[in-house]
């Protein structure tokens, strides 16, 4: 039987990674991709533990695997990611149909694990080998050729904030060695790849040392801003407290740098800051805004915001409202506090569910009129679109633009790859959409 290997991927841009890494490695061992849900002889699901009720979504998909192969031979059924992290060998107790549990730190074991692997035998692999787990992916060319690609630079995190479960599913905060990193971002730019975004749950706090000398992220986008062939730098998930003039200054040195910046800061109220163990303040914040803006008014911020964290009064609540008045973030998530098992706040009494509800909409109306306001603000105006692909069965291009919002219009294939001038005639809240201005390639 022919070895097919498909990964469904959910959750956030390490996962998505990851993903493209095994893909990488099971190579290795004769596994082809498949993107057919019913065909592999291997069915992976990386998963992810940020939302709600994630384990149970987990136990679900399962199920309709299950269903989907039927009739027809079991695939090796393994379960990767972060709730594999949090729930190891419960997974193979309550769920016969798993084959094996593999954390996010173990993926340099799938190769042997699925080598030694026989019917009888269940296999659970999540220490966190981190160290060992970057070496071995060191040694295997990263073969994706998308337009844009994630590089991950760091993993872990350090912080622990109270609400969240990535200290314990992804641990300690490690930063891959700087000359790895760079060789890497080299090979994905022979492969054709045009933007890279820098990725790790604490991105702006990489460090790494070698011979007395610390490399920052900062290294790093001066280091990818000198390859030609490269248009985009971006990074993503950052942390307030490790926005350090070194990385601010970047903003008025690259030229390839995205002025579009992900920072999270989840609440407007130094009061909840400090009961989530967030370690910055409001002011800390705006600070960076500051700063930010001065380089350059064209910056834009997106942010994560947990409503109803236990604990928020109506002026706590007001304090976010007023926060995100200030800054115009122009796209965010948002979400009512739900509680993950082993952190600080799953002990914390909930705040009542109309409440949130309410304080969810008022939230994101607010959020939703901003990212409106700044995607009608392109309309009738020529934008820079680097183009990613050609959107299936039809004669349209897909490709962002700095803010990264999608943009959508008419054209030939041969654009894929370059930065062209799209003139926005209509948008909604998520997509632009345009047609091509001119085919000259732009600078980005
Ligand atoms: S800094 Fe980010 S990844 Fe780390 S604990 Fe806080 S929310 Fe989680």
């Amino acid at each position: 039987m022919e070895k097919k290997v498909f990964i469904k991927t959910f959750g956030c841009q390490m996962n998505e990674y990851d993903s493209n890494r095994i893909y990488d490695s099971v190579k290795k061992i004769g596994f082809k991709k498949t993107e057919k849900h019913d065909d592999a002889s291997c069915y992976i699901l990386n998963t992810c533990h940020i939302r709600d009720k994630a384990k149970e979504k987990v136990y679900h998909e399962v199920g309709r695997v299950k269903k989907l192969y039927n009739n027809k031979n079991k695939p090796i059924m393994i379960i990767a990611g972060c709730v594999a992290q949090a729930e190891n060998e419960e997974m193979l107790k309550r769920e016969p149909y798993i084959d094996i549990v593999i954390g996010p730190q173990s993926y340099h074991k799938i190769n042997k694990v699925l080598k030694n692997f026989t019917k009888k035998e269940k296999k659970e692999e999540t220490d966190f080998d981190t160290i060992k787990k970057f070496e071995y992916f060191d040694k295997i060319k990263n073969t994706n050729n998308k337009i844009s690609s994630f590089l991950t630079i760091q993993e872990g995190c350090d912080k622990f904030c109270h609400f969240c479960v990535v200290p314990f599913t992804r641990g300690p905060e490690y930063s891959r060695p700087f000359n790895k990193i760079m060789n890497e971002a080299e090979e994905l730019i022979k492969n054709g790849v045009k933007e890279i975004t820098l990725i790790g749950q604490n991105v702006n706090a990489y460090s790494y040392e070698k011979n007395q000398k610390i490399y920052r992220i900062s290294n790093l986008i001066n280091e990818l801003e000198k390859f030609s062939e490269l248009e985009r730098i971006r990074y993503t998930t950052s942390h307030p407290r490790d926005m350090t003039d070194d990385l601010i200054d970047c903003y008025s040195t690259s030229k390839k740098l995205a002025p579009f910046l992900h920072l999270p800061i989840q609440s407007g109220s130094n009061k909840i800051l400090k009961l989530m163990n967030r370690k910055h303040t409001v002011e800390d914040y705006i600070n960076i805004y500051e700063k930010l803006k001065k380089i350059n008014p064209l910056i834009e911020f997106s942010s994560d915001f947990i409503i109803s964290y236990p604990g928020e009064t109506e002026q706590d609540f007001h304090e976010t409202i007023e926060l995100i008045k200030k800054v115009k973030f122009i796209n965010s998530y948002s979400f009512i506090f739900s509680s993950r098992p082993g952190t600080k706040a799953a002990k914390l009494e909930l705040i009542d569910d109309e409440i949130s509800k309410d304080r969810l909409i008022k939230t994101q109306n607010i959020l939703f009129s901003n990212q409106i306001k700044m995607n009608k603000s392109f309309e009738n105006k020529s934008i820079d679109v680097l183009v990613e692909n050609k959107i299936d069965g039809q004669n349209k291009l897909f490709g962002r633009n700095k803010y990264l919002n999608s943009v959508i219009f008419q054209g030939d294939k041969k654009n894929i790859g370059k930065i062209i001038k799209v003139k926005i005639e209509s948008c909604n809240k998520n997509s632009l959409f345009g047609k091509i201005e001119d085919n000259k390639m732009r600078a980005a």
